[in-house]
């Protein structure tokens, strides 16, 4: 499970985000919904270990900067940062070596051919398109089969047939155990998928909500973001 408390992010006087904490439960997709600029990418950034910030997060009651937190966290930035001296194979490789995978290659195949990579194997980073590249950004991440994955705007520059795969493998993670957080400032790209949606909105959460709640009181979610983040009935779901 992965735990934040209190996360507290700030540029000079600016906060990024402000005293955010979550849970997200094993085997559930959670979406970290909000408008440009309300801090989502901030958080994820935060979890995966990138940034300084004040507050504490834990995977599984690991300091999630520790070695064996980072083993059980997987990362697919908005922005794919491959290695151009590389080929789509030997990016794969790479990540096998560097988590030590023994059992991987049945794996890597199939990621390679649901996301139509199969073909470009021995293409490099660089000559490949922004798509491919998010493609294969997503098959690096998945390889390990990390238990918690956290996608920043992972839709963004995908074709629909890679969106669709993207999907399943979705809810296929999910039912396999591990635990999902998207960001997204598209409500839309995430319809049917999530559990629980937490709303944010300049550097805080202002909702979280769980699907029950919402198919309970038969309003969309559509609806429920609007009314918090234009400030209609702020903090009431
Ligand atoms: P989102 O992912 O929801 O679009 P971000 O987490 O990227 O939002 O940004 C949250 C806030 O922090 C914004 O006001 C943004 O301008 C600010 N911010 C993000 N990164 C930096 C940075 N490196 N330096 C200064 N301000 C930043």
């Amino acid at each position: 499970m992965l735990k934040v408390e209190h996360l507290t992010k700030k540029y000079g006087k600016v906060f990024a985000t402000r005293d955010v904490s979550f849970e997200l439960p094993d085997g559930s997709i959670t979406v970290l919904l909000g408008p440009n600029g309300a801090g989502k990418s901030t958080v994820i950034k935060s979890v995966i270990g990138f940034l300084k910030y004040e507050g504490i997060v834990t995977v599984n009651g690991l300091y999630n900067k520790s070695v064996e937190a980072k083993r059980l966290l997987g990362y697919i930035p908005e922005l794919p940062s491959l290695y151009p001296n590389l080929t789509v194979g030997e990016h794969m490789e790479f990540i096998a070596r560097a988590y030590r995978l023994t059992d991987y290659k049945a794996y890597k195949d199939e990621l390679l051919e649901r996301f139509e990579l199969s073909d470009k194997v021995k293409k490099f980073g660089d000559e490949l398109s922004k798509g491919m590249q998010q493609k294969l950004s997503i098959c690096c991440a998945l390889l390990p089969k990390p238990q918690i994955m956290l996608f920043d705007e992972p839709m963004i520059g995908l074709d629909p047939h890679a969106i669709k795969e993207l999907k399943d493998l979705f809810a296929e993670l999910r039912a396999g155990g591990a635990s999902l957080l998207i960001s997204t400032h598209m409500i839309d790209s995430v319809d049917m998928l999530w559990d629980r949606t937490i709303i944010m909105k300049d550097g805080e959460v202002k909702a979280e909500v769980d699907r029950r709640d919402v198919e309970e009181r038969g309003v969309s979610l559509e609806d429920l973001f609007f009314s918090i983040t234009e400030n209609k009935t702020e903090g009431t779901v």
